[in-house]
């Protein structure tokens, strides 16, 4: 694209366009840059930069860019049937197709599946599924849903109350009430507290849940929410004693666990879902992202029997759905990126080799001064941003990690920061070459950002 071409878009981008989550004065007289095809790994800018994606996107192009399959799915079913809906008693070959194929990958007594065009839609659903479910089972009053503090479950009302960044809650008018947040299992972010075991750490915030629960009253309290790893919240990845130590704090009292697997779903971790990464049984588990690698939008909720069997036997009609719930076109897409995934050993190749490989080689820039913890799982990773003086965290107000992110852009990676900790999480398809150029110039971003 000619220098004069981007320059008008960047202009007509900062006079009309309100990006999400960006402070929009932020855009400058530089203008954003302007992203204009992809392939592979790899996103290429107006000026024919070629700038590997260490964010897979939004955490969502599991199957890279540029699949031929998946464009020819759209292209057929836009043919076929560009739209029609499942409400009432009509439905389409790719949502029923999508849905069978969902369920033979979702853990066994997860049988059913709830469309959305989004993961935030997918949580308004969980929220609305849970109250319906203890309403239906005769317990009205079990209304509360505890998420996490830094928990991430999207940008609606009902995602931003759910999720636990304080931000979010400040603007835009009250949460949905009814929702309450515990301590998170960030271990480094809570600053390592001194001389704590890790995993000590995870059974205290286990037993932060458990009072929480007591505090509300165990009859009050609908359901629990919580992604396996947290993504936008840092790439936290909970200590190994914390998920079987929450387990059993939702058995005792008998409360739904929703595990929001919109990041972690679809071979992020491994796995096919991080519930069967950390051996968990969830009640739902909110979908979307890598369900589709992001080409077309998607999102669903998986439903397991004891609500599912609910909310059929005893619920009548659900009054809830969305004009775009199982959308032929993006279900086609969805199918034949799961497809391809299967075929392709995908899933399994993250687990057995990227990931491991991953680990060994981003692991090697917890030598680096300014780092203070480099961690990854599967394919997902951060670094924790240290001043070298001192190997505590820096003043938020230096803006580390947002300098560290725009020398990782400007040296050709993409890698997101939260505050000062910088996130990966590529497509899955990525190589062991791509890893090493990923890991050299991550060390190059932080060697420009001393
Ligand atoms: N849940 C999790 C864990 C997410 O990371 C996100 C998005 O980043 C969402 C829900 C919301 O998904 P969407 O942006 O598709 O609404």
């Amino acid at each position: 694209m000619s220098a004069s071409k981007t320059g008008q878009l960047q202009r007509l981008d900062r006079a009309h366009h309100l990006h999400p989550f960006t402070d929009f004065k932020s855009l400058g007289e530089e203008g954003s840059r302007i992203i204009e095809r992809a392939e592979g790994a790899y996103i290429i800018d107006s000026e024919g930069n070629r700038i590997l994606d260490g964010m897979a996107g939004l955490w969502c192009v599991n199957l890279g860019y540029g699949r031929e399959e998946l464009v020819a799915a759209a292209t057929e079913q836009m043919h076929q049937l560009p739209y029609y809906n499942n409400f009432f008693k009509t439905t389409h070959p790719p949502a029923v197709q999508l849905a069978e194929k969902l369920v033979s990958l979702a853990p066994e007594h997860m049988n059913r599946v709830f469309f959305t065009g989004s993961g935030s839609e997918a949580n308004d659903t969980v929220l609305r599924m849970v109250r319906r479910y203890w309403a239906l089972k005769g317990k009205p009053e079990k209304q509360w849903v505890i998420g996490r503090e830094n928990g991430y479950h999207g940008s609606t009302v009902a995602g931003m109350s759910l999720g636990g960044m304080a931000p979010m809650h400040e603007q835009g008018g009250p949460c949905v009430p009814g929702i309450t947040h515990v301590r998170q299992p960030y271990w480094f972010g809570e600053g390592r507290p001194a001389g704590q075991d890790p995993n000590d750490f995870g059974i205290e915030c286990a037993a932060a849940l458990e009072a929480k629960i007591r505090e509300l009253g165990e009859e009050n309290v609908a359901a629990f929410i919580a992604e396996p790893v947290q993504g936008a919240g840092g790439a936290i990845i909970p200590p190994q004693s914390y998920w079987p130590a929450v387990k059993a704090v939702l058995d005792k009292y008998d409360i739904l666990l929703v595990v929001d697997e919109v990041i972690c779903g679809f071979g992020r971790l491994g796995e096919w879902f991080g519930s069967v990464h950390y051996d968990l049984t969830p009640d739902l588990m909110p979908i979307a992202k890598g369900l589709s690698s992001g080409y077309l939008p998607i999102g669903g909720v998986l439903v397991g029997d004891r609500v599912a069997d609910t909310l059929i036997e005893e619920g009548g009609e659900f009054f809830h759905g969305f004009t775009y719930s199982g959308h032929p076109a993006c279900a086609a897409v969805a199918l034949r990126n799961l497809e391809l995934m299967e075929a392709e050993g995908v899933v399994e190749r993250v687990r057995d080799d990227l990931g491991p490989y991953l680990a060994q080689r981003w692991g090697e820039l917890g030598d680096h001064p300014l780092v203070g913890e480099a961690r990854s799982l599967g394919l997902v990773g951060a670094l924790e941003l240290v001043d070298p003086e001192t190997g505590e965290r820096f003043d938020k107000a230096l803006g580390a990690g947002n300098l560290c992110r725009d020398h990782s852009f400007a040296s050709g990676l993409v890698m997101r920061s939260v505050g000062d900790t910088m996130i990966i999480s590529p497509p899955l398809v990525i190589s062991h070459e791509e890893i090493d150029e990923l890991v050299d110039k991550a060390r190059a971003a932080l060697d420009a950002t001393q």
